[in-house]
């Protein structure tokens, strides 16, 4: 611990972020009946760089967090996708479709309806209060230091458990130790535009060299639009509509004075927890969402990912509550979880970054569309991600 600080009264859970990872965890925890304190840095609404479609998983999930969620979700005018459309270098292009539909809505009114959600469930929600330090008790962590700007206080929140839900560079990841990274390392240019002639109802893909463009619709006639590229490309985000021009299937589709948010960066990703557990003795710390693993935007698995694994850690959670299990049992269900998906998204993620490649794997899918299907719906988590691992169609994608 750094600095003076005023100790505040325990809490089983203190959850250090509410974004999609920390609302949810919060809100399944609270309305188990936990004491849980939410906190974030930021003020809601706030935004977050990205693509903002939700997988189509993603709505089971909204589901299972309430009827009323779910909802919310689709009265705020959210677009629906029915699909991804990848569109190789040379301008090749192929669509996938879900089986279904996904929502996708600006991060704004989703992450807010969440946060909103996890407070009605019985959370205590602090915004404006960032997170600094964890506090250990005889070796163990046993809760937060963290400044709130508004009282300009610095203050001790002690609790059995800390949740790190704090984003890609989450700092209870970092005070815990645990941060991986490598390559590729990339970093993202994310704008809001409005009017964008042919965007409907598919997400798009569009490969390069160096890095890829995703847009699609989020509602109100706007498009999301992200331009993901190497670190050392990184000065040219400041010339976001120069370099979509790169792109032989996107340039001339904007209009800069169309521009409806300002253009927001983040990364570099490619960063993961060696382990998102540090239990010790019927309490400690876990870390879900980005703060525990996020390798590249390409497949869009973020939220997802965030969802599924606030549900893994609030059931271990509530476990280790309830009987002083360790939180051991949290590490073992993301295993069981996540290996299929992660083992896409890091062959994906590094596929994308050789043209040649995606070129061939574009001309294969569209001799065989039920590829395409296949790939669009595993990495939409419709199906297990498994089922795009096997010889047969990794040989048939790239042979
Ligand atoms: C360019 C790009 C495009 C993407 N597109 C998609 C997509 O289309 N679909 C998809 O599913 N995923 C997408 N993702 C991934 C997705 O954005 C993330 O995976 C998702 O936001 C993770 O949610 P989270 O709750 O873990 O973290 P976040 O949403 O980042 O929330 C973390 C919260 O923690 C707070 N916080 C941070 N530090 C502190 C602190 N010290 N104290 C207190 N609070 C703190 C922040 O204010 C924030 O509210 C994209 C990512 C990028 C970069």
């Amino acid at each position: 611990m750094r600095g003076a600080h005023r100790v505040s009264r325990g809490w089983d859970v203190a959850v250090v972020g509410a974004g999609p990872a920390g609302s949810a965890t919060a809100l399944l925890l609270a309305r188990a009946g936990a004491r849980v304190l939410l906190l974030d840095r930021a003020r809601f609404p706030r935004e977050k760089p990205c693509s903002e479609y939700l997988s189509p998983e993603s709505t089971r999930v909204l589901e299972r967090l309430g009827q009323d969620v779910l909802a919310a979700v689709a009265a705020a005018s959210p677009a629906r996708l029915t699909g991804m459309k990848v569109v190789a270098p040379s301008g090749r292009s192929v669509v996938g479709r879900f089986e279904t539909f996904s929502f996708a809505l600006p991060r704004t009114r989703f992450d807010t309806i969440l946060r909103a959600a996890a407070e009605a469930a019985g959370a205590e929600v602090r915004e404006g209060v960032k997170v600094e330090e964890l506090v250990y008790d005889g070796g163990a962590v046993g809760g937060v230091i963290a400044r709130d700007a508004g009282r300009g206080t610095r203050d001790a929140y002690r609790a059995r458990v800390v949740v790190g839900a704090d984003g890609l560079r989450s700092v209870v990841a970092r005070r815990l130790g645990m941060v991986h990274t490598a390559g590729p390392r990339r970093i993202a240019f994310t704008a809001h535009v409005a009017d964008v002639p042919g965007v409907h109802d598919l997400g798009e893909m569009h490969v390069g060299r160096p890095g890829y463009v995703g847009l699609g619709p989020i509602g109100d006639g706007v498009t999301t639009v992200a331009l993901v590229v190497p670190v050392a490309e990184a000065e040219r985000g400041s010339r976001f509509f120069a370099e979509l021009d790169r792109f032989p299937a996107v340039a001339g589709r904007f209009d800069p004075r169309r521009v409806v948010r300002r253009v927001l960066a983040t990364g570099p990703f490619a960063r993961w927890s060696r382990r998102p557990v540090a239990s010790s003795g019927g309490g400690g710390a876990l870390l879900v969402g980005d703060a525990a693993d996020f390798f590249d935007p390409f497949t869009g698995q973020g939220i997802y990912s965030a969802l599924r694994g606030a549900e893994l850690a609030a059931a271990a959670i509530l476990n280790t509550l309830a009987t002083g299990a360790s939180l051991g049992q949290y590490a073992r269900a993301r295993r069981l979880e996540f290996t299929g998906k992660w083992l896409l998204e890091r062959l994906i993620g590094i596929a994308v970054g050789w043209p040649a490649l995606v070129e061939r794997v574009v001309g294969r899918m569209l001799r065989r569309p039920e590829l395409a299907d296949l790939l669009v719906r595993a990495t939409g988590n419709c199906i297990p991600a498994r089922a795009a691992l096997t010889p047969r169609v990794l040989a048939g994608l790239v042979l």
